[in-house]
């Protein structure tokens, strides 16, 4: 079976050159090679790939909060508010969707992502057996979430639309306190602790979500979940996107629970949400930080290596300090502290860069040249790129 057994020749891992072998999707040896040629990407001893430069390894990026069939809608309703945004374009917009469409926006956003590192990513949306197939056939890892409105209705047909989604990780995804009902956010609670599913929720985007939180039910968005009862039901198994508007007890509540946050700073701009995300609060307090880019119609791309980026830049800026987040950090946050290592999975990628502070402050996904999936070649480009001096 194709990608059983690869080697990665002359690679650039930590400033050495090392060759990586790769047998039954996992990393079996990594050790450090004497030649001096450049990259190869060799099957059974026969290269399928040459590259006249080195190239350097890194573990898959792991895109922690999309809407992928959004892709659809890259460049809708540019510029405006989040309420505008949401309710003037999108949302009639995904009136029109159909399956097929739903099918080729996610293949389109699985291809964008593994053409630029992304070996994982974690979605919200609808229409979920179409997605799975999209997922499928283009053999990125993805855990899709069942997107709930209103009272969560829906939700009566979790178990049939669970089977229709095979080989795919699933959630629940209430799409947030403002619209979702306290007693839809009740029962996707209940669903999640019975079928042992994650949560994935957007919390804390905006002011303006915390302001009608605290009027419509005397307490701030976190404060509200814990006060349902969710936060002690399921605790780390809760999955929030943005987090930018927090309080101290919020901050408390959220690391106190071990929950997951995702920071999506180029939507957060894009959207004029915020940009004060308190990452080194949340990681003291015992949160679990990682990134996303959110849907392409907010971000208006799919390309975590941007991500890294603005998020590393945001951090050093607000806070006025250049030493805070480096790029070893900033990279562990994207690829969930996984490594390039024996035992770990072989998912992978290698770039035309020469160091880690290459990948994150001087390029973009462009600079992607292969990528692997448990060991798969799910992305290629064998044209390689003038080397840079
Ligand atoms: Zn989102």
């Amino acid at each position: 079976m194709e990608g059983d057994t690869l080697t990665l020749r002359n690679v650039l891992l930590d400033e050495k050159i090392v060759n990586v072998d790769i047998c039954d999707a996992k990393i079996k040896q990594v050790a450090v090679s004497e030649e001096q040629s450049g990259t190869s990407v060799e099957q059974d001893g026969v290269s399928l790939f040459s590259f006249p430069s080195l190239l350097s390894v890194f573990p898959g990026l792991c895109n922690m909060h999309s809407h992928a069939p959004m892709t659809l809608f890259r460049g809708l309703g540019d510029d405006q508010p989040l309420d505008v945004w949401l309710n003037s374009y999108i949302w009639p917009a995904e009136q029109k969707l159909t399956d097929e469409l739903v099918y080729k926006g996610t293949l389109q956003a699985c291809h964008e992502m593994l053409a630029s590192g992304t070996t994982a990513f974690n979605d919200m949306y609808f229409r979920l057996p179409a997605m799975a197939q999209a997922v499928r056939d283009s053999g990125i890892r993805a855990m899709l979430g069942f997107n709930i409105f209103g009272d969560g209705d829906k939700l009566e047909c979790v178990n049939t639309l669970m089977c229709d989604c095979e080989g795919v990780r699933f959630s629940i995804a209430p799409h947030s306190i403002y619209t979702v009902s306290e007693k839809g956010l009740r029962r996707c609670a209940d669903v999640c602790a019975s079928l042992h599913l994650p949560m994935h929720i957007h919390m804390s985007e905006t002011q303006k979500e915390v302001d009608n939180c605290l009027h419509e039910h005397g307490c701030r968005p976190w404060e509200y979940l814990d006060r349902l009862g969710i936060l002690d039901l399921l605790g780390d198994n809760i999955i929030a996107a943005h987090c930018l508007h927090l309080s101290e007890n919020e901050i408390k509540l959220i690391g106190d629970h071990r929950i997951t946050c995702v920071h999506c700073p180029n939507s957060n701009l894009k959207l004029g949400s915020g940009y004060r995300f308190p990452m080194l609060e949340l990681l003291d307090a015992g949160a679990r930080v990682t990134l996303g880019t959110d849907g392409s119609a907010s971000s208006n791309n799919l390309d975590m290596i941007e991500v890294m980026k603005t998020a590393a830049l945001l951090q050093k800026g607000w806070r006025g300090d250049p030493t805070v987040v480096p790029a070893q950090k900033i990279l562990s946050l994207a690829t969930l502290g996984h490594s390039i290592a024996a035992g770990q999975p072989a998912c992978l990628f290698l770039a035309e860069v020469k160091s880690l502070s290459d990948l994150i402050y001087a390029s973009h996904g462009d600079s992607v040249a292969v990528t692997l999936v448990d060991g798969k070649i799910t992305h290629s480009r064998t044209s390689s790129k003038a080397t840079t001096p």
